[in-house]
């Protein structure tokens, strides 16, 4: 029984401590290219959170990792079945809903661990800042690696590519569909270009309608994918993230937090 895990801990344990932080990981549940499955976001949710909790635990933190929200923004999946879309509006209800449950029991350190590029997670921040005492982190931990990303991985990926593949095969191999030939039952994950330069190149964006993007809901070349480019990448989100845990459970909330 891990006492920093919320869905497995028990009111008896949770009694006789004081915790400091929260952690709730925002998933999804879209299809992912033909060989990862509908949970991926989520599964990243709850393994990335786990591992960052534990060792920020072992470190002296206070924490809590709350049960990962499974649903996120799919609007623009709208085309492919059982993208199960919550609005933006939405999210953001129940992300304030989560933040109150927290906040009134006086919990106000509180990490938002995005999972899911359609999550516009930032806004909620903005529109709770100085109507709530929550104290709000967000970390789209797909985005805090891009210093090192080469070092990794050879191809870039937006969705169920190189390194969401890698993490599939280091941490849920057995939900990872594959060829007759051991080959995975993938595609290239090429992504189309629009009619437009100034969207192509960047100058203008928009919401892109994923049945037109993409092939199969991928993303992002996978084949180049391992195990153990998976794995490297996970020793770095926990070196990166465990320390910021530790830091903020001890860190006194005063009038110029976090200044
Ligand atoms: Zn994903």
């Amino acid at each position: 029984m891990r006492p920093w895990l919320l869905k497995e801990t028990n009111y008896g344990a949770v009694k006789e401590r004081c915790y400091e932080v929260a952690v709730l990981p925002l998933g999804a549940t879209e299809p992912h290219a033909l060989h990862l499955p509908y949970g991926m976001d989520t599964f990243e949710g709850d393994l990335i959170g786990e591992r960052i909790c534990e060792a920020a635990w072992q470190r002296g933190a206070k924490v809590m990792l709350l049960p990962t929200l499974p649903y996120g923004t799919q609007t623009n999946q709208r085309g492919f079945p059982f993208a199960m879309n919550i609005n933006p509006s939405t999210l953001g209800a129940v992300i304030a809903d989560l933040v109150e449950s927290l906040v009134q029991q006086g919990i106000v350190k509180i990490v938002l661990l995005n999972s899911h590029g359609g999550n516009e997670v930032k806004s909620i921040l903005r529109e709770l800042f100085g109507k709530s005492p929550a104290k709000l982190f967000l970390s789209n931990w797909y985005q805090i690696f891009q210093d090192v990303y080469h070092e990794i991985f050879q191809e870039p990926d937006d969705h169920a590519g190189e390194m969401e593949t890698s993490l599939a095969l280091a941490f849920l191999p057995e939900l990872v569909a594959r060829k007759a030939d051991g080959a995975l039952a993938a595609d290239e994950g090429r992504k189309a270009k629009t009619r437009f330069e100034a969207v192509n190149r960047g100058w203008v964006s928009i919401t892109r309608p994923w049945r037109f993007l993409t092939t199969n809901a991928g993303a992002g070349n996978p084949h180049a994918a391992t195990a153990e480019k998976g794995r490297r990448l996970m020793d770095l989100l926990v070196e990166r993230l465990a320390g910021f845990l530790v830091e903020l459970s001890a860190a006194p909330v005063d009038e110029r937090f976090p200044y």
